[in-house]
């Protein structure tokens, strides 16, 4: 696969959350400064305060006033504009537990001002369809998790099996027997995924847990058909990626065993596998893209690289007790640009 370095190939940012009431009312410091203007995060060590903060610089940067929309406009919008060209195209919420993943991808429901870029994505995609004109689009949606390297259908709760991943030379790397439905409206799109939503906390007592252990992506393909010049139709392809990442948190800090040990090992794995690829492709020089090394950088492998876009949302609370982890994901997103 092509290595190709664009311009806007794969573009990282960093998000910070609001310091929590709670944070707050437990006296706990925001060691996070922002200057937006400038793409610079700066991290002082809460406990070396004489040192200068560390210091980042990324593509972009929004601090806990940012709105979604903001988000949406200056950094996913492009993204979208080319999946509906016909480019595939990826979004990834990556994270500690607790910062945000979530909140950038989905939002908060009901609140128009707090919606993700999920939903944000569905309105764009089907006004640009009813806007156009000659051609006859067809999208449909799939939803998957990957927990501890096995691939689960969230659109097919009787499913319990695990899927398997497949190649094929016409249609590259996909997961067989994997549910997909077309949907017509933003309605339809909600629909499939609020049902996926349902079948992922089916028989989890917590929730929570489980997301911050698994790997949940959301797939949109969309299919164009347009009468070209030579009085032929012709279809282009692109698939839209929206990925909210297992939580990056060291899991050894938890003091993990057995089971847990093998899950925690297993997430870090494939976290770091997709830091490898990215950093490969940033990189440009790379022969080798180590695709292989994970579930979840194979499953999406003809969306990175080659003419695929990619947005990296680094997500980082602001907080003094979470400066280990902080710093962990500002490093990972400065690998990864
Ligand atoms: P994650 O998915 O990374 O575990 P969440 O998205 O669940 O984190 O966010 C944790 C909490 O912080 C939630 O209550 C969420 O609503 C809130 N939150 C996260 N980011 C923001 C933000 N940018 N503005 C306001 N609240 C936020
Ligand atoms: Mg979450």
């Amino acid at each position: 696969m092509a290595t190709k370095k664009g311009p806007e190939t794969v573009k990282v940012v960093v998000r910070c959350r609001p310091i929590s009431q709670l944070e707050t009312s437990q006296g706990h410091e925001r060691i996070v400064e922002m200057y937006t203007d400038r793409g610079v995060v700066e991290l002082k060590n809460p406990k070396e305060v004489g040192d200068p903060p560390k210091s980042f610089t990324f593509d972009a940067i929004y601090d806990w006033n940012s709105r979604q929309q903001d988000l949406y406009d200056e950094t996913f919008r492009e993204l979208v504009d080319s999946v509906l060209a016909g480019f595939n195209g990826t979004i990834f919420a990556y994270g500690q537990t607790g910062t945000g993943k979530t909140f950038t991808m989905e939002g908060v429901r009901d609140d128009p001002e707090k919606r993700g870029v999920i939903p944000n994505s569905f309105d764009h995609i089907f006004q640009h369809i009813a806007r156009s004109q000659n051609q006859q689009y067809l999208v449909r949606a799939s939803y998957l998790e990957i927990y501890q390297e096995e691939i689960r259908d969230l659109l097919n709760k009787d499913s319990k099996t695990r899927l398997e991943l497949k190649e094929r030379p016409d249609v590259g790397v996909y997961v067989k027997d994997l549910s997909s439905f077309v949907t017509k409206s933003v309605e339809e799109i909600q629909h499939v995924m609020t049902v996926g939503h349902a079948n992922r906390s089916t028989g989890r007592t917590n929730m929570n847990e489980h997301s911050s252990r698994s790997h949940a992506i959301f797939m949109i393909t969309i299919e164009c058909s347009e009468l070209g010049a030579d009085g032929k139709s012709h279809i282009r392809v692109g698939r839209l990626n929206l990925v909210d990442l297992a939580g990056s948190e060291r899991q050894s800090k938890t003091g993990a065993q057995g089971q847990r040990f093998k899950e925690a090992t297993k997430i870090n794995l494939s976290l770091s596998a997709l830091g490898n690829v990215i950093s490969a492709l940033v990189d440009g020089k790379s022969t080798h893209v180590p695709y292989r090394d994970s579930k979840l950088t194979r499953l999406l492998q003809d969306s990175l690289g080659g003419n695929s876009k990619t947005v990296m949302v680094a997500n980082v609370g602001p907080a003094s007790y979470n400066f280990e982890e902080t710093l962990g994901t500002l490093r990972y997103a400065n690998r990864a640009k």
